[in-house]
């Protein structure tokens, strides 16, 4: 059979030292097979793609999400720490069938994939436990999407009641018996359907593949993480936990453990380059030279940490030590646009708040790098993140005209600080065109508004009882952690972080 080829003409291909240049692509069965000057000659059977005026870049890999957020979108109010977000969060999920699993992870890559976002780690809760059904649901949304995932149950067997030490005690008597019942889903019911779904997948791991998710580590026994571990590493898929997110995490991890966060998972065995931790913000010292010497990567995701008041990430700490960086999003709950593109310039700007000398901040460049080749290590997809002969063809055409190219001078500067995604023309995954002339060109998007509208009215009417009894939590539980965390916050940063 012959191969199905692809070229792409008249683009301007961005290169390593921050240029672009005139370069045709030439693509085979979806993987780039070579970069040449503009106009080399390729066999007949070669459909040509037009990208007159269009800066090509990777496409960006989002390292950190959860698609179950987006049929949630404007739901998380204004001024929600995390935990206070965590207290509510059992709104997002339960309630759910199957269609919609599928509609908020199809909304999700949506949003992702318009804003050029072509591959991502998608962490996604079903209440009260993992399903084959639900999981495969999600992963045939990406894969109706036309964009590359891993998708992973989000488990854990303890409720924020009950994985805070102190938390329950600090409720009024009023409200302890309601909260304190809560319980998570048995944990052998968790391990049978997690080892169902790692054991029966049956989508095209090229695109799509399953990992594991145990949410935060003080929700979760060492028992359960162990388990975790030890199915990653039977079956070969990548784990992503939430690692010392708010500083609450951290001091209560302490006072829990008596060892850091880090110290502790790395005792249980728990780290290893099949893991990456979304955040890992509240860091003590060791923890980064732990983390690279175990080979786990680490997914920054500025726009969420700013959203929820979480903190700033010791990137550059990380990178010196190095820890292979990506960026996330986070969920469109707690990160609304899910923009990579905004993701990457904050990654970069945030660096600059507290670091006096210049050649600390963290580049456009690195920022680029970690959006994309840093992100796709988190992944497990090593394909991917490059425009280079032998990667798949994941490639975004920007347009040229839109007003922060003009004029041109520094595609990469100008890119990673002036772009929100609105000059995205193109998006090819796979050599596939998925999104192009202002269209997603998989999904039916006047469609999933009117299907998610539908869903948000009936879920909202299930769900008010757990809206209205987070709300009555919400600020209790966010004042109990902002106390823990006031020991870690009056220390200077880099104190903390080392
Ligand atoms: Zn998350």
């Amino acid at each position: 059979m012959s191969k199905r080829k692809t070229v792409i003409r008249g683009g301007h291909v961005l290169q390593a030292d921050g240029g672009a240049l005139p370069r045709d692509i030439l693509i085979e069965d979806g993987r780039i097979v070579a970069i040449e000057g503009a106009g080399f000659p390729v066999s007949a059977d070669a459909e040509p793609v037009s990208a007159n005026d269009r800066l090509l870049i990777p496409g960006l890999v989002n390292a950190h999400t959860h698609s179950h957020g987006a049929l949630n979108r404007g739901a998380v109010e204004d001024r929600v720490s995390l935990e206070m977000f965590l207290t509510g969060a059992g709104a997002s999920a339960r309630s759910r069938g199957l269609e919609d699993k599928y509609l908020s992870a199809a909304l999700s890559a949506a949003g992702m994939i318009r804003k050029g976002c072509t591959a991502c780690f998608d962490l996604t809760v079903e209440f009260p436990e993992p399903s084959t059904d639900g999981i495969a649901a999600v992963a045939r949304a990406y894969q109706d999407a036309g964009m590359r995932a891993v998708v992973a149950p989000m488990i854990a067997d303890r409720t924020i009641y009950h994985a805070l030490p102190g938390l329950l005690d600090a409720l009024p008597d009023s409200l302890r018996p309601q909260f304190g019942r809560l319980a998570a889903a048995p944990i052998a019911t968790t391990f049978k359907a997690c080892n169902d779904i790692l054991a029966n997948w049956n989508f095209d791991a090229r695109f799509i593949r399953p990992a594991l998710g145990p949410s935060i580590p003080l929700h979760c026994s060492d028992d359960f993480l162990v388990e975790c571990a030890r199915l990653s590493r039977e079956h070969g898929v990548r784990l992503q936990t939430h690692l010392a997110e708010s500083r609450a995490q951290a001091s209560l991890g302490r006072a829990r453990c008596g060892i850091s966060l880090v110290e502790h998972l790395d005792k249980l065995g728990f780290l290893s380059d099949r893991l990456s931790v979304a955040h890992a913000i509240w860091l003590e010292s060791g923890d980064i030279r732990r983390l690279g010497e175990c080979g786990v990567t680490v997914a920054h995701n500025p726009s969420s940490n700013l959203r929820l008041g979480s903190g700033v990430a010791p990137v550059r700490e990380m990178l010196r030590a190095g820890v292979t960086v990506g960026i996330g999003t986070d969920a469109s709950n707690t990160s609304d646009g899910q923009n990579m593109f905004e993701a990457t310039r904050l990654a970069s700007y945030l660096s600059r708040i507290d670091a006096f000398a210049a050649d600390e901040w963290i580049s456009a460049g690195e920022a680029f790098v970690m959006a994309t080749e840093g992100s796709a290590k988190g992944l497990g997809f090593h394909e991917i993140g490059r425009i280079a002969a032998g990667y798949e063809a994941d490639i975004v055409f920007l347009r040229l005209e839109s007003t922060h190219f003009v004029p041109l001078r520094s595609p990469l500067l100008q890119m990673v600080f002036g772009e929100n995604g609105a000059s995205v023309d193109t998006v090819m995954v796979g050599g596939r065109v998925v999104f192009g002339e202002g269209k997603l060109l998989t999904l039916d998007e006047g469609q999933l508004r009117s299907r998610a509208e539908e869903a948000a009215r009936r879920l909202d009417e299930a769900n008010a009882d757990l809206v209205v009894s987070g709300a009555k939590v919400a600020r209790l539980v966010g004042a109990f952690c902002a106390a823990q965390g006031c020991e870690l916050h009056s220390l200077p940063r880099k104190l903390r972080s080392l």
